[in-house]
């Protein structure tokens, strides 16, 4: 037995000694939005429902990973994790689990539009935190880059959150030149008003379209020039495996996150894997290989076998990705297919 009266607990330990900790699942490849740093306006091919991992199914892998091998964080992400029906159902079969450690905490990252309705729901059934996607506060913009004109649902969607009781609310902002940069400023001063975390990530190279290069991307260095040329910072120390530097404001007005992906990579500390919608086990966001545990649960091996192909797939987890390097390759799939 463990310490939090789970059941007894065995690593997931990659050749660089990396302990897994983490697991993001995606539960949809679909979305409302179409951001144009994430998806097409049109073509995407969406899963066919027949492919898409169940809920029971999500429940059977996610407790391999809780049970046995002491994972204690799940983050539900997408495609747009709002949009899966009966997503509540989902949260409360996996906020049920039970680790060495306690409970496993259950996350979630959305655009926001639906939380007015969904985020009181979602709390009630177990969902711990929640991360809301918002790149731009100007409408027009807004509209240009999520092709959907909805800023004033996600603005509410955030105020939602808090009301809901989620604490803290952490905005995700993904910063690209000559698009959104000139409102990183913007962006903090909504993060200090409204009491909100946000987190400013670099632009990667995961755009189904292809369009990511280099000159577009706005590295931690710069960012933290323009917020502390107005908001003095100060960074705080141990970011332990999570992927964003922590700031706070001098003057006690709150947080950024900064997550330096591209300029300054976190691959040493990583702890996470991932699961995307169709079943596919994934040891980092830029992996070009998959081990299919969908295709393996559904063929009627046992827990015992997934773990298998589990801490096989681990142990050739990559040192990091090469994203600044003349050899890397772009994965196959783009963000919103991998669950970001
Ligand atoms: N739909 C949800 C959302 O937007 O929050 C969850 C899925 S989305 C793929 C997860 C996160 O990935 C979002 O914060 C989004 O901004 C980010 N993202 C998508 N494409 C990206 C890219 N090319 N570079 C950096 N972040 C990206
Ligand atoms: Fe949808 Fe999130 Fe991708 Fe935007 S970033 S298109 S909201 S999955």
């Amino acid at each position: 037995m463990g310490v939090g009266g789970g059941p007894a607990k065995s690593d997931l330990v990659d050749s660089f000694g990396r302990i897994i900790r983490d697991l993001r699942i995606s539960v949809t490849d679909r979305c409302n939005f179409r951001c144009t740093y994430c998806m097409p306006e049109q073509g995407m091919d969406w899963l066919p429902r027949s492919a898409v991992m169940s809920f029971e199914e999500i429940e059977r892998l996610a407790q391999i990973f809780v049970e046995r091998y002491g994972v204690n964080g799940i983050r539900l992400t997408g495609g747009e994790p709002t949009v899966r029906a009966h997503l509540p159902v989902l949260v409360e079969k996996l906020s049920g689990l039970v680790g060495p450690d306690g409970p496993v905490n259950v996350a979630m990252t959305t655009n926001g539009a639906t939380l007015r309705t969904l985020a009181p729901v979602l709390r009630a059934a177990g969902l711990s935190r929640v991360n809301i996607s918002l790149d731009t506060l100007d409408s027009k913009k807004f509209h240009e880059l999520t092709r959907r004109d909805q800023l004033e649902q996600v603005i509410d969607g955030i105020d939602a959150a808090r009301q809901a009781g989620f604490d803290p609310v952490k905005i995700n902002a993904v910063i690209q030149r000559g698009v959104n940069d000139d409102e990183i400023t913007d962006l903090a001063a909504f993060g200090r008003e409204r009491e909100v975390e946000v987190r400013f990530i670099e632009f990667m190279p995961l755009d189904a379209t292809g369009h990511w290069m280099s000159e577009a991307v706005v590295g931690q260095a710069e960012i933290l020039d323009i917020i502390s040329s107005v908001y003095p910072v100060e960074q705080i120390p141990a970011r332990g495996a999570a992927p964003a530097d922590r700031f706070r404001y001098l003057d006690g007005a709150g947080m950024i996150g900064i997550i330096p992906t591209v300029t300054k990579p976190f691959c040493g500390d990583c702890d996470r894997v991932r699961l995307t919608a169709e079943g596919d086990f994934r040891t980092c966001l830029f992996a070009t290989e998959e081990s299919d545990l969908l295709a393996a649960l559904r063929s009627g091996e046992t827990d015992d076998q997934i773990a298998t192909r589990i801490e096989a797939a681990v142990a050739l987890k990559w040192a990091g990705h090469r994203i600044n390097q003349v050899n890397f390759i772009r994965p196959d799939k783009s963000m919103s297919q991998i669950g970001g």
